[in-house]
């Protein structure tokens, strides 16, 4: 059984991402699990980030079992599964633009950032008029409103679950249906990642079971965030390793302070590992106040 992190390579992983990664590996490895890699490159890909994240990643002690798995490497099994629940009548297509489906949401009953069902309701001759319009997402014929997870910070969390998208309506699979697909492929049983995501977990979970795949434990760690109370961005400055380095930290200094920020006395990763406690963990985001570059 395995824990795992699942960088986007969109660009350099900053301070946040880089203590997400150090807890989630502390959690893998404090409970014997081997800990996996998986790089999440279904959207924006960014030349050369997979590379520096992994190597960032090493840099601050944190080590994982091969193979790193690639997304883009994996859309046989995404069709797969897309094929499981369509074959069991739980996918169908949908037409909807953003813009429908952000009006049909502020209407009177609609659930903000909820997908309202309007093309599961579509007749055949309807749906068949549509498709010469624009090509179709695949969506989940979800049977349910709500599904509980179990988090091992929040406890059990019980979240809304709407007819989420499986496939893209460019034909690649959707993040949820991606993120279920490989948790089961690599035996994650252990999902460990920012709480912006704990929204998506009830989503998952549910499609999970409907797999046939038993869900993971969840544990939904407090970002960071900058000295507004914002989402840590790369806006706020020195935030990633390559631009700490460029002001004379090293990587020893990063793990230091994410220690600090983690409220550990240790110095270096072997060392946070051995005194990890997860019921020690502050429950509040990390506001990291970025080095002011030295004056010219
Ligand atoms: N790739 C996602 C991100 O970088 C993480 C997805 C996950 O951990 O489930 O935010």
């Amino acid at each position: 059984m395995n824990g795992r992190y699942a960088p986007s390579p969109s660009g350099d992983l900053h301070v946040g991402n880089l203590r997400t990664a150090m807890l989630a590996w502390m959690f893998a490895r404090s409970t014997g699990r081997g800990f996996r890699m998986r790089v999440e490159d279904l959207d924006r890909v960014r030349p050369g980030a997979q590379e520096r994240q992994l190597a960032d990643l090493a840099a601050l002690g944190i080590d994982w079992d091969p193979p790193v798995v690639l997304q883009s490497s994996r859309q046989a099994d995404y069709a797969d599964a897309v094929a499981t629940l369509a074959a069991r009548g739980l996918t169908y297509e949908c037409f909807c633009t953003r813009r429908e489906i952000a009006e049909a949401a502020s209407a009177p009953h609609g659930v903000p950032g909820h997908y309202p069902g309007t093309c599961r309701r579509l007749s055949d001759a309807e749906r068949e008029a549509r498709r010469s319009q624009r090509p179709a997402a695949l969506r989940l014929a979800s049977d349910v409103d709500e599904f509980a997870v179990h988090d091992v910070l929040h406890g059990t969390v019980t979240g809304p679950v709407d007819d989420l998208v499986l496939v893209r309506n460019d034909g690649v699979a959707a993040y949820n249906l991606a993120v279920v697909v490989d948790d089961a492929a690599m035996d994650v049983d252990q999902v460990v990642r920012g709480d912006d995501l704990l929204t998506s977990a009830p989503r998952q979970a549910y499609l999970a079971t409907l797999l046939g795949i038993t869900p993971p434990e969840y544990a939904h760690v407090p970002l960071a965030l900058n000295t507004e109370g914002k989402r840590l961005a790369k806006r706020d400055g020195a935030v990633t390793l390559a631009d700490l380095e460029v002001l004379g930290w090293t990587s020893a200094d990063l793990v230091a302070a994410i220690a600090d920020s983690l409220g550990m006395s240790a110095r270096d990763a072997a060392g946070m590992l051995a005194e990890f406690d997860p019921a020690a963990l502050p429950r509040t985001p990390w506001v990291f106040v970025p080095p002011e570059a030295p004056a010219a």
